[in-house]
């Protein structure tokens, strides 16, 4: 399956993919699949609904390797839901054989609502993967599944998350995002399970990306709320970011037992700090998750443009990133694909 790849810029710095705003971006997200077994309700319609086409394993890596000769250093793979994607075990173990250009390993992660875990943490951990992020709305099996939409899926989840936690993919991090009226009452009810399930819980602002019409200012429940609520509940202390382009701002609970942080794009937008790109199942570059257009790289390597052509495209791309989102401003359009069919 090996690709070489001839690098086109005369620099093996690792700034090759800055942005007109003078942003590094380093940290690639890939989607491998839109297709996912959850219809959560603030994703997805209740409908199987549009389906782009996946790209074949050996494509993805020939792409990710252009990524990664040009500085990326952090690789996220994520969908849909990646753990149906065929192949998945083969990619990591390429992927995991990747070097950064400073020598290091690349650091390698996946984003699944963890439904398929129970079988797949050893495996996944055996193929050369880092770390799991786990998508879970709720602690409660009712809520969860409410949101989820599939019978049975709370424990599956549960038991993907022990899974993982055994097969040492840890810290495992739990994301959840707050609806409110959905789930808002169970923030404290996480702030217990990040404790007691030794997982690190990210509560992550609702942002207008859905593919039904349901985001509106008033549903957003913010940081300060989600804050205020647990600090009642627990003493809490502010850690310091392990970044400065990290999107969460993370928190410690006062006898050092437990961790959870808060992602605030909508009400503490940092969009100064993103050193993010997307690719999508589909081979597009999306450089901010509200882009109104794709940036077809796929149609070029299909075209046959060689690894030289396809690096310059990817380095003029990445300059033409939007300065921010434009979330709550009266200017903010819908990006033009939804959540799903982007790669959270
Ligand atoms: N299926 C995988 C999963 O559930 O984690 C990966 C894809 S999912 C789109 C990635 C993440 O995006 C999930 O944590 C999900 O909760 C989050 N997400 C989806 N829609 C969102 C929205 N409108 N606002 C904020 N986060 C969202």
């Amino acid at each position: 399956m090996a690709v070489a790849v001839s690098i086109p810029v005369a620099s093996n710095q690792a700034d090759i993919l800055t942005d007109s705003h003078g942003r590094i971006i380093h940290d690639l997200r890939v989607s491998i699949t839109d297709r996912c077994n959850y219809k959560c309700i603030y994703c997805r319609t209740g409908n199987d609904g549009a389906q782009f086409p996946e790209l074949g394993i050996e494509e993805y890596l020939r792409l990710i390797r252009l990524f990664v000769s040009l500085g990326i250093t952090k690789v996220r793979l994520t969908g849909g839901e990646p753990l149906l994607r065929r192949g998945l075990l083969d990619l990591i173990r390429e992927l995991s054989t990747l070097r950064t250009l400073s020598g290091e390993k690349l650091d390698l992660a996946l984003t699944t609502n963890g439904h398929l875990l129970e079988g797949l943490a050893q495996p996944l951990k055996d193929a050369g993967l880092a770390r799991i992020t786990v998508s879970m709305d709720a602690v409660e099996e009712i809520v969860f599944e409410r949101i989820t939409r599939v019978p049975g899926s709370y424990n599956a989840v549960l038991r993907g998350i022990r899974a993982t936690k055994q097969a040492d993919l840890g810290p495992v991090k739990i994301n959840c995002v707050l609806l409110r009226g959905f789930n808002d009452n169970q923030i404290e009810a996480f702030a217990h399970f990040a404790r007691s399930e030794k997982v690190i819980v990210r509560f992550i602002e609702f942002m207008p990306l859905e593919e039904d019409r349901l985001w509106s200012p008033e549903i957003v429940v913010g940081q300060r709320e989600i804050l205020d609520r647990i600090r009642r509940a627990l003493p809490i202390i502010e850690l310091p970011r392990h970044d400065t382009s990290e999107t969460a701002r993370r928190y410690g609970f006062a006898d050092g037992e437990g961790e959870f942080g808060i992602i605030a794009p909508v009400t503490n937008a940092f969009c100064g700090a993103c050193s993010r790109i997307r690719l999508t199942s589909d081979g597009k570059i999306r450089t901010c998750l509200f882009s109104q257009i794709d940036h077809d790289l796929y149609g070029r390597m299909r075209a046959g443009a060689t690894d030289a052509e396809l690096q310059q495209y990817i380095v003029h791309t990445v300059q033409a990133k939007e300065a921010r989102h434009h979330i709550g401003e009266p200017e903010f359009l819908k990006p033009s694909r939804s959540m799903v069919h982007i790669g959270g």
